[in-house]
């Protein structure tokens, strides 16, 4: 095994390394471990021989992966000229509630494997939180960086993990500079999952994997994904080029309007994404302004144009319409992040660049348990009642007609 530069293509071995050495690019991981797993094993290490840990007493396990695929026709009945196909990846059935899980456990684990005494992350709050949690597993001591506004769910699970919090004014790139300041100075591995740590990204490409396998080999026609830097694109393109056939869906970047560098660059027809000034919006596992690595979001780019997909972005309102209906019309608890496809597939039908026949998979990334407070904001059919007297007044008469 050995990492590559996706810029200039230069290998180096496999190391606790961030970017490559000659040009600064991102690194991938090249070759798979062939690593034996007993057939008892559940979750995405069933498909450990194609990750790139070696040593299998190294890994670090909540049983992550191998996620629901749900068809949502009640969802796909509600948006207004689909007659599609529609499938929700429902992400939050991980251990801790996000997708970040799989990155967390296979980068965790390659850490482990190399040696490192501890681990540090820069986190809007998901990636945060499973740090925490697999880093308890692991016994080592971890540090979470994270911009002071993230939501309280989020904050307090990483805290109950026995993690290390830090709270940093700003956006989530001053966070990012932090985590790998500390990285550096203690020795930490560093497990931020932007496309910083290949052994992390390299975990994502099982979601690709496991949407074949759910779907009988029948490739979907478009896949859309909340980005922030992007990963998550990339796992599920690689996981498909990889196991696919060949058949590589569109990948559809979303983001929310008020944090969207990718989609700006997309719809100027721009080649370099640059960064976000100023991120403002309800979405915070998407809102990363990719400043001081704005190459993360053109390397997004660049897959995103090579699948013939799109990047599009989402108003606040139009995410907050979207949980409703996944949660109502799905019984599924999506964060505004988890939403922002429901919200992006609308957009898009109602534009004509989603045909009204395709077949579309929607990856619901976190839970709503992450974002109580904005769930507490939405309309509510919730009432105070002292007795049945109250009760009955309230219901009328769907509960006195006897
Ligand atoms: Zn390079």
């Amino acid at each position: 095994m050995e990492l590559r530069c996706v810029e200039c293509g230069r290998l180096h071995p496999p190391a606790l390394l961030y970017a490559c050495e000659a040009c600064g690019g991102i690194l991938e991981v090249m070759g798979e471990s062939g690593l034996a797993v007993p057939a008892s094993v559940r979750g995405m290490w069933r498909h450990g021989a194609h990750l790139g840990i070696t040593d299998a007493s190294a890994i670090v396990s909540l049983e992550e992966g191998d996620t629901p695929l749900h068809v949502a026709s009640r969802a796909a009945a509600a948006i207004p000229g689909f007659r599609g196909m529609l499938w929700v990846k429902d992400e939050t059935r991980n251990p801790t509630g996000s997708f970040k899980d799989r990155l967390v456990s296979a980068a965790i684990s390659k850490a482990r494997e190399l040696g490192a005494k501890g681990v540090v992350c820069a986190s809007s709050g998901n990636a945060g939180a499973s740090v925490a949690a697999y880093a308890a597993r692991a016994g080592m001591p971890a540090i979470i960086v994270v911009p002071a506004h993230t939501p309280d769910g989020k904050m307090t699970q990483i805290a109950a993990y026995g993690a290390r919090l830090l709270k940093m004014p700003g956006h989530y790139s001053r966070s990012y500079d932090l985590a790998m300041a500390l990285a550096r100075r203690n020795g930490f591995a560093n497990l931020t999952t932007t496309f910083l740590n290949p052994w992390a990204v390299d975990a994502l490409k099982l979601v690709g994997l496991e949407l074949m396998q759910q779907l009988e080999g029948q490739a979907p026609t478009h896949v859309l994904v909340p980005t922030g830097s992007g990963p998550l694109v990339k796992g599920v393109v690689q996981g498909f080029a990889e196991f696919g056939g060949g058949a590589v869906p569109r990948a559809v970047a979303v983001q929310a309007a008020g944090c969207a560098p990718i989609v700006r660059a997309f719809e100027q027809g721009a080649g370099e994404v640059e960064a976000w000034d100023a991120p403002n919006t309800i979405a915070s596992g998407i809102s990363d302004p990719l400043i001081g690595y704005a190459g993360d979001g053109t390397y997004t780019l660049r897959l995103v144009r090579q699948t013939g997909g799109v990047a599009v972005a989402v108003e606040d309102e139009e995410i907050r319409a979207a949980m409703r209906l996944l949660a109502q019309q799905e019984g599924l608890y999506a964060e505004p992040t988890g939403a922002s496809p429901i919200a992006a597939l609308a957009k898009l039908l109602a534009e004509g660049a989603i045909p009204p026949d395709a077949r579309v998979v929607c990856l619901m990334t976190g839970h709503g348990f992450k974002d109580a407070a904005l769930w507490r904001s939405m309309p509510a059919d919730a009432h105070e009642v002292a007795d049945l007297a109250a009760a009955e007044a309230l219901l009328g008469a769907t509960v006195s007609g006897a």
